[in-house]
């Protein structure tokens, strides 16, 4: 049996998938459902499927995970004809290369960062280049907190601005996709829209609707049990949860230290709680809490399958501001117009910046996906289970404490899906952070070993000076 015949009768196979909704599309025998770790998973509508060959290829052809094309491939094909475009082996592709915000209307403001992931739909729409935007927002049904929907006004594009850190899959809004002929433009993390990508070269009609993919750099994605133990330790109680801001701009802080609002029902009655994420426990991304497996195994930073490529600009002159700015990848010539024309009328403000900015804006997500992803990819093999194929994965291995490092941040990640559920039928989120303790405990010693390490290569260089 090949690895992807048995995709649905290994467990170990759920590790790699991101879930994305592409497979429901693809074979009417598969559906997609949220699992009680909290993260989308494809299952056989009838329990026992013999999939054909034809029907394995098409699998195999439209997931990030088993496709013989890697993104840099996928990349090519679409960016690489464009006059001026320039390729470094971290970004991708790119025609341009941005640090900026919104100016006009209240994008910014309503925003997670800069604003350009809603302003660039809304320039799209009202120059007429779309009928529809492909984004996520919150559930109408209250079903889940959000999903993705479709939007076909301003003010519906609008309502979907902010990040959710939340698990979402597109094979309902795909389906709409493939029944209403339109001009669509579409935004998700990099494993959705390389995805996305494959599955046009497969079905032409998605290639034909889908005009604009806009991508969002992501550290990792997380299960449905991040926004749950948040809103926990708020007071809101499992299931009570109705509504998260995962990226309020606190006005006296700087953007990287941003507060959740949270509502939900607390002794009968709706309580909205507004808290700091440094003051709330398993918010610290380098741990991973709650991390979505798959997140470990891509190579794809900067989302580079993608028009333009959107993230928080994490830089030094950026990040003091706590209006929040982007940075941008522009590797779509129309969107390179769009920018420039809006930039000449002050509509929006971007500074050119190099590429060692974009890198340096991402510099621990670069450290974690792609340096350190060799050492993650040698502990499969050994283990013996199945080894994606990665771009980043030959170089040598870290050094002993940042191998600690990596063992810790999958401990923590699965250790935290495992004690969370504990926690829900024991109804006490403090029994969570009892068992997560010892492992955060080591993590911080780790980090604090690696600081003080740090500072005395810089005394030791200070003396010879
Ligand atoms: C899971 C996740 C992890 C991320 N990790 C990083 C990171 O490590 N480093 C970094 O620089 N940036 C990261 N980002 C991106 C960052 O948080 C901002 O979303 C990005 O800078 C755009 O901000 P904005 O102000 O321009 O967008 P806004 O104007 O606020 O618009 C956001 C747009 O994104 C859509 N959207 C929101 N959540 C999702 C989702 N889960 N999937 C698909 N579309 C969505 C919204 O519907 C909206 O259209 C992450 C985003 C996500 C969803």
């Amino acid at each position: 049996m090949t690895d992807i015949e048995s995709l649905f009768t290994r467990k170990e196979f759920q590790s790699f998938d991101f879930g994305t909704g592409i497979w429901p599309i693809v074979n009417n025998n598969i559906e997609i459902k949220l699992n009680d770790d909290g993260v989308y998973e494809n299952i056989l509508k009838k329990e026992i499927h013999n999939f054909s060959s034809e029907e394995l290829i098409n699998l195999q052809e439209t997931s990030c995970v088993f496709s013989n094309k890697n993104e840099s491939e996928v990349a090519e094909k679409l960016f690489s004809k464009f006059p001026n475009i320039k390729h470094n082996k971290r970004i991708g592709y790119y025609l341009n290369l941005f640090a900026g915000h919104v100016i006009e209307g209240d994008f910014r403001k309503n925003a997670s960062s800069g604003g350009f992931g809603t302003w660039i739909f809304k320039e799209l729409f009202e120059k007429d280049y779309i009928d529809a935007v492909i984004h996520v927002k919150e559930d109408p049904t209250k079903e889940k907190l959000f999903k993705y929907d479709i939007s076909y006004n301003l003010e519906e594009i609008q309502a979907g601005s902010k990040t959710k850190y939340y698990p979402v899959e597109m094979s309902e809004v795909l389906n709409v996709v493939k029944d209403k002929p339109g001009r669509y433009a579409v935004i998700g993390v990099p494993s959705f829209i390389t995805e996305l990508r494959l599955l046009c070269e497969k079905e032409p009609v998605f290639k034909e609707r889908i005009n604009f993919f806009i991508g969002l750099v992501c550290g990792h994605q997380k299960s449905a049990y991040f926004s749950d133990f948040l809103a926990w330790q708020c007071g809101i109680e499992p299931n009570q949860l109705e509504h998260i801001d995962y990226r309020k701009k606190n006005a006296n802080l700087p953007a990287t230290s941003y507060d959740i609002e949270v509502s939900g029902m607390v002794d009968g009655a709706i309580k909205t709680i507004t808290k700091n994420t440094r003051d709330l426990y398993g918010y610290d991304w380098g741990q991973g809490f709650f991390k979505v497996r798959a997140s470990d195994y891509t190579d794809d930073v900067m989302n580079e399958t993608a028009d333009l490529t959107l993230g928080d600009a994490w830089l030094q002159d950026y990040a003091n501001d706590s209006l929040g700015n982007n940075i941008l990848i522009v590797r779509n010539p129309l969107i390179g117009a769009l920018i420039k024309e809006a930039s000449l009328d002050k509509r929006i403000k971007v500074d050119i910046i190099g590429e060692d900015k974009v890198i340096s804006s991402q510099s621990g997500h670069f450290k974690h996906t792609q340096d350190e992803l060799n050492y993650r990819l040698a502990k499969l093999e050994k283990k013996g289970t199945f080894v994606p194929r990665k771009r980043w994965g030959q170089k040598k291995q870290p050094n002993f404490v940042r191998k600690r490092v990596q063992d810790l941040r999958e401990l923590i990640s699965v250790n935290s899906a495992i004690y969370f559920k504990k926690a829900i039928e024991k109804n006490d989120y403090k029994y969570f952070i009892k068992r997560m303790n010892s492992l955060v405990f080591m993590y911080n010693v780790l980090y604090l070993d690696q600081r003080i390490k740090r500072k005395l290569r810089k005394v030791k260089r200070y003396i010879k000076i």
